[in-house]
């Protein structure tokens, strides 16, 4: 037998090394390291243009985004949100002081359930913060009209949404603000980093303001702001990383294509059903494995584990099981059938540039001959 390298869900995609050191080299010789120096303004420009938005603000990271975001619309009291995410987007609620109410999603989008949003607003709502899951793209008219009944704000977290166009233009430009992640294990990575996406002048302005500090200027501070600002090298390493962006996301698409067409027309396995007028990212690939399945998901997950394959059961737990937030009378079961029943048949498969097409051939028959 051969030893193989393993294969993880994700791996970073990483331009060349060489084409990273004339970038270095700039910054060695300005001494600008940080504090929107010219790569920052940069990326931020380019990012606009080739997200097709109008307003981004560049972070340390997805988190710290979100915390601002939050911080920006000056919210208060309640915010509705989904239990299926990365437990960030509910602990930036709990940071801010804020309460999380937890909605069921739709099983077949994995996303907030329009539906089910007007019957948990109270008169301590103050916003909506749904996730666009996988980044298959929210039911963003249905919110945004509940929002304006409600006089409710809308904070997207579009981390797993890069690049994702939806009717044709950028799904990016619902909401009130859109929340970016550039972590290593994103499509569009930055080392660590991520963005805050508005649509006016005026807020980004404050947005600017708010990630470092509250200054104003040299001797005035305005708000209680925090540090959030993205490094030069971080910004460098962005431009190079999006100037081969594209051909990265074609390779997700083969490997998403192979998947699809390998794994079809197998009894107890759903694939995940995109959605239409969508310009997808191949972000992920999510498969749900149910009782009609040979073997359970998580036995199917240890099955692939023996192999050195590691898929990751996103999102299992839901973060309303978490410690911090399980005692919320919208954490319970019972308010969240869905999302229950999705945590716990969700696998999502091993997809990134630089996955051969022989691994992902390995990867179907495994789960095909079982
Ligand atoms: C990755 C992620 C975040 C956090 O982003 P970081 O850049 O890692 O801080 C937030 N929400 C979701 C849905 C994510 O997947």
């Amino acid at each position: 037998m051969t030893s193989r390298d393993p294969i993880y869900v994700t791996r970073p995609y990483l331009p060349s090394l060489d084409a990273f050191i004339p970038y270095l080299k700039n910054i060695w010789q300005s001494k600008i390291l940080t504090n929107s120096g010219p790569y920052h303004q940069q990326l931020e420009q380019r990012l606009c243009k080739h997200l097709g938005v109008e307003y981004i603000s560049l972070f340390t990271n997805g988190t710290i985004a979100l915390l601002t975001a939050i911080q920006a619309l000056g919210l208060s009291g309640e915010v509705i949100t989904t239990p299926y995410s990365f437990v960030a987007t509910s602990h930036s609620l709990l940071w801010n002081g804020l309460q999380p109410v937890f909605v069921d999603i739709d099983p077949s989008t994995f996303n907030l359930d329009p539906s089910k949003i007007e019957g948990a607003i109270t008169r301590d709502t103050t916003a909506i913060l749904p996730v666009h899951c996988y980044g298959n793209p929210c039911d963003v008219e249905a919110i945004s009209q509940i929002a304006s009944r409600h006089n409710l704000r809308v904070v997207y977290d579009a981390a797993h949404a890069f690049g994702v166009n939806y009717r044709g233009t950028s799904l990016l430009s619902h909401g009130d603000l859109s929340i970016l992640s550039f972590h290593a294990t994103k499509v569009f990575n930055t080392f660590e980093g991520g963005a805050i996406v508005c649509h006016d002048k005026e807020t980004k302005h404050r947005i600017d303001q708010l990630k470092n500090f509250g200054f104003v200027d040299e001797v005035t501070v305005s708000d209680v702001g925090i540090n959030g600002k993205m490094s030069e090298i971080n910004a460098a390493f962005g431009l190079l990383e999006l100037s081969s962006i594209e051909e990265a996301l074609a390779e997700r698409e083969k490997i998403d294509a192979q998947y699809r067409s390998g794994l079809a027309g197998i009894n107890g396995l759903t694939i995940y059903r995109r959605i239409s007028d969508a310009r997808p990212n191949f972000s992920y690939f999510p498969v749900l494995v149910d009782n009609s399945y040979p073997i359970s998901r998580d036995d199917l997950y240890n099955k692939l584990k023996e192999q050195d394959i590691y898929a990751r059961r996103y999102f299992y737990p839901l973060i309303s099981e978490f410690p911090m937030y399980r005692t919320l009378s919208s954490a319970r079961e019972e308010n969240l059938p869905r999302a229950t029943q999705v945590a716990r048949q969700i696998l999502c498969l091993p997809i990134y540039s630089g996955l051969s097409s022989s691994d992902v051939h390995r990867i179907i028959s495994l789960i095909r001959d079982v």
